[in-house]
């Protein structure tokens, strides 16, 4: 996904740091979402552990990043829709998991609205769908 991180920052009132600008070109690098261990490897001594997950956290809370669980439920994360606030996350698209390179897609189809029984509220419905991604699968 095109990105502008200068931009991105500036627009959420995050402080402009070298560091919060190359975590945002790293994942917006990707066609896939990256998962936590691999953007540690990425950065090694470049930025700690620490502060990869205090940026990490700031994005996910405002809305410029999203979270996405793999199987083995380890953290990746992906660009977020234009439309994300830091209130309301609106990611409801479906995420395609492929079973060979493991990575995760962002698909850009919306998750049907599901009906749910009455006296449930449901604030988050996933949907991931599991298989052979477009790369894997030639
Ligand atoms: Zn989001
Ligand atoms: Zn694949
Ligand atoms: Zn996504």
């Amino acid at each position: 996904m095109k990105i502008n991180p200068a931009n991105l920052l500036k627009e959420h009132d995050l402080k402009h740091t070298k560091q919060r600008v190359r975590v945002l070109e790293e994942i917006a690098m990707d066609n896939a979402a990256i998962s936590q261990p691999e953007l540690e490897k990425r950065f090694g001594n470049e930025i700690d552990r620490v502060t990869l997950y205090r940026i990490l956290n700031i994005y996910e809370e405002k809305g410029i990043l999203h979270r996405v669980l793999d199987r083995n439920g380890t953290a990746n994360y992906a660009i977020c829709s234009p439309s994300c606030t830091a209130e309301v996350h609106h990611d409801e698209h479906v995420h395609f998991n492929c079973t060979i390179c493991q990575k995760i897609y962002c698909l850009n189809i919306v998750v049907p609205s599901v009906k749910m029984p009455e006296g449930y509220l449901a604030s988050t419905i996933n949907s991931t769908a599991y298989g052979i991604c477009k790369s894997c699968n030639k």
